[in-house]
C-alpha cells in the first residue's frame, strides 16, 4: 500500500466540545436600540446583546478540562502558594526566565516595568505602540518612539515579518537621544496594532546585537509570543522542523525579560506576569508589586488562577493548538479576501483586520471610519468587533490634537477555542453585507472623550442616519438607524 502525501489534509481543532454556552441572535430593532444606547462604541454594549463576540481575544478563551480541574487545586495561602511555584516553573521551562512575578494582567506588569526602568525624559523605542504599554511608559515620564519597519504601516504589503524592527531607525534614535536616554527596547510579538504581525528571529538577533553594542536592555512583550513562534516555524527559513516550544525558548533567550498578558496566548480569563533574568531588577519589581498588585507570590491573582495559567502554558505551546488557532483566523481572512473585502495582509495570528480606509473611502479619518464600520457590523448581525485607528491612537500629549495613524482598522478578534467555522461563515457574510451597504455607513462625531485610553469609553453619534439594506435575518427590510 502507498500513502499519497500530496493529498490535501485540512486542519481541525485538537479538541472536542464538552460544555456549551448558549448564544442568541437579536432582532435588527434591538440591535439599533442597543447601539444607540452604547453611543456607537462596541465596548459599551452589554455582552447579552452580542451574538458573536469578536471584540477581543483577551480573557475570552475557553479553558480545557485540565485547566478547570486545576482550579480545584487552588492553594489560597497569602504567601508561598503551591500554584505560584507551579507557574514559576512552567514559565522557566517554556520561556526560560528564572525570575517571575505574577500580576493581575499584562498592564500590571507594564506598570511595574515602566516604574523600574524609565526615568523622566527617557525614550522607549518599540515595534509600533500598544495602548496600555505606551501609557505606562508616558506615566513614568518616558516617551514612546516607533521603530517598526515601514512595511508595517501598509495594509496590503505582503512582507512576512511586518513586526520587525528597523535597525536604521534604531540607530538614528541613539544618535538623536544618546544610548543613556534609552533604558530598554520594547519588542512586541505578533504586533497587535499592525494586524497581529510577527517578527523574525533573524531580526530579533540583530536587535540583540544592537542592544549589546549600546548597553541597552531588550524587553519582550510576550503576550502573543507563542503565536509569533508559529509564524517563524511557517515562514522563516530553517525553522520548519523545530517545535513552537523550541522557537519560543529561542525568542526569549535573546531578551532580558518580559511582560505578559496571560489573557491572550495562555488560554486563561485573567492573569499576567513580569519576568527578568537579573536578580537586581527582580528585587526592585518585588518591592513595587506589593504596592500595586499584591505579594510577589500572587500579584493580584488567586492561587487557582495561577494554576490555570501554568496549565495554559503547557497547552498553548503545542504545535497542534497553534496550527488550529492560526488556522481559524486564516479561514475567516481567506473567505473575506475572496469576496474582495479590503483586509490587512498577510493575515495575523489573532484577528482579521478590515481596512476601514478602503472599505469606507467616502469618510475622512476624523469622521472615525473604523468606529463607524464596527457599529454598522454590529447593527447588521450582532457581531461585535472593535476599532483600531484614530480613536485608539488618542491625542498627542504635547499638542493635544488627534494622532493620525496610517492604519485605520476594524479588528475581528477571534477568541481561542470558542467559536466554530460556522460562526466564521456568519461573520464573513455580515462583513460582505456591510460592504455592499458601505455607502449607507456614515461618519461619526465624538460627543464624550476620556483623557486616557479613550477608545474604551468614548461616546459617538452619527452625523447622518446609517442606511443598511436587508439588515439581519429579514432580507427584505430597509433599516434606518438614527439618534432619537
Ligand atoms: C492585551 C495586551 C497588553 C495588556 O495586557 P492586559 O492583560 O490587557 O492588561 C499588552 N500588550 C499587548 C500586545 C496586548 O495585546
Amino acid at each position: 500500500m502507498t500513502v499519497n502525501s500530496k493529498r490535501k489534509r485540512s486542519w481541525a481543532e485538537p479538541f472536542k466540545i464538552k460544555m456549551v454556552e448558549p448564544i442568541k441572535m437579536t432582532t435588527a430593532e434591538e440591535r439599533v436600540e442597543a447601539m444607540e444606547t452604547a453611543r456607537y462604541n462596541t465596548f459599551l454594549l452589554k455582552s447579552a446583546e452580542v451574538y458573536i463576540d469578536l471584540l477581543t481575544d483577551s480573557g475570552t478563551s475557553a479553558m480545557s478540562d485540565y485547566q478547570w480541574a486545576g482550579l480545584m487545586l487552588g492553594d489560597e495561602a497569602y504567601a508561598g502558594s503551591e500554584n505560584f511555584f507551579r507557574l514559576e516553573s512552567a514559565v522557566e521551562k517554556f520561556y526560560g526566565y528564572p525570575y517571575t512575578i505574577p500580576t493581575h494582567q499584562g498592564r500590571g506588569a507594564e506598570n511595574i516595568l515602566s516604574k523600574i526602568l524609565i526615568k523622566p525624559g527617557d525614550v522607549v523605542p518599540g515595534n509600533m505602540y500598544f495602548t496600555t504599554t505606551r501609557i505606562h511608559q508616558e506615566l513614568a515620564g518616558g516617551a514612546f518612539e516607533d521603530v517598526i519597519i515601514e512595511e508595517a504601516h501598509k495594509p496590503d504589503n505582503l512582507h512576512p515579518f511586518k513586526g520587525n524592527i528597523d535597525l536604521d531607525k534604531l540607530a538614528d534614535l541613539v544618535d538623536r537621544h544618546g544610548a543613556e536616554r534609552i533604558p530598554y527596547i520594547s519588542v512586541e510579538a505578533c504586533v497587535n496594532m499592525a494586524g497581529g504581525q510577527p517578527f523574525s528571529l533573524a531580526n530579533l538577533k540583530e536587535v540583540r546585537a544592537f542592544c549589546d553594542k549600546h548597553g541597552i536592555l531588550l524587553i519582550l512583550d510576550a503576550t502573543r509570543a507563542m503565536e509569533n513562534a508559529w509564524f517563524i516555524k511557517e515562514r522563516e527559513p530553517g525553522y520548519d522542523d523545530k517545535s513552537c516550544a523550541e522557537i519560543l525558548k529561542e525568542i526569549c533567550d535573546l531578551t532580558d525579560g518580559c511582560t505578559m498578558s496571560g489573557k491572550k496566548d495562555l488560554l486563561v480569563n485573567i492573569g499576567g506576569f513580569l519576568c527578568f533574568r537579573d536578580i537586581e531588577y527582580y528585587r526592585r519589581a518585588c518591592e513595587l508589586v506589593v504596592v500595586y498588585e499584591g505579594l510577589h507570590t500572587y500579584g493580584g491573582l488567586a492561587g487557582r488562577d495561577m494554576e490555570a495559567m501554568a496549565r495554559g502554558i503547557e497547552e498553548a505551546v503545542e504545535d497542534e493548538h497553534l496550527k488550529a488557532r492560526v488556522g481559524q483566523v486564516s479561514y475567516l481572512g481567506q473567505k473575506l479576501k475572496h469576496s474582495g473585502i479590503p483586509i490587512v495582509e498577510p493575515l495575523g495570528g489573532h484577528a482579521v483586520y478590515l481596512d476601514a480606509r478602503k472599505f469606507l473611502p467616502h469618510l475622512k479619518q476624523d469622521e472615525f471610519p473604523a468606529q463607524a464600520l464596527a457599529a454598522a457590523l454590529y447593527i447588521d448581525s450582532g457581531v461585535r468587533s472593535m476599532e483600531r485607528g484614530i480613536v485608539s491612537a488618542g491625542r498627542d500629549k504635547k499638542t493635544g490634537s488627534h494622532r493620525y495613524p496610517k492604519l485605520e482598522l476594524v479588528r475581528l478578534t477571534i477568541p481561542r477555542r470558542v467559536y466554530t467555522q460556522a460562526h466564521m461563515d456568519v461573520v464573513a457574510e455580515s462583513v460582505e453585507s456591510c460592504y455592499e451597504n458601505r455607502e449607507g455607513i456614515k461618519g461619526l462625531r465624538m460627543t464624550y472623550e476620556p483623557d486616557n485610553l479613550r477608545f474604551f469609553q468614548a461616546h459617538f453619534e452619527p452625523s447622518a442616519p446609517f442606511v443598511l439594506e436587508g439588515v439581519g435575518l429579514d432580507r427584505s427590510k430597509r433599516y434606518s438607524a438614527s439618534r432619537k
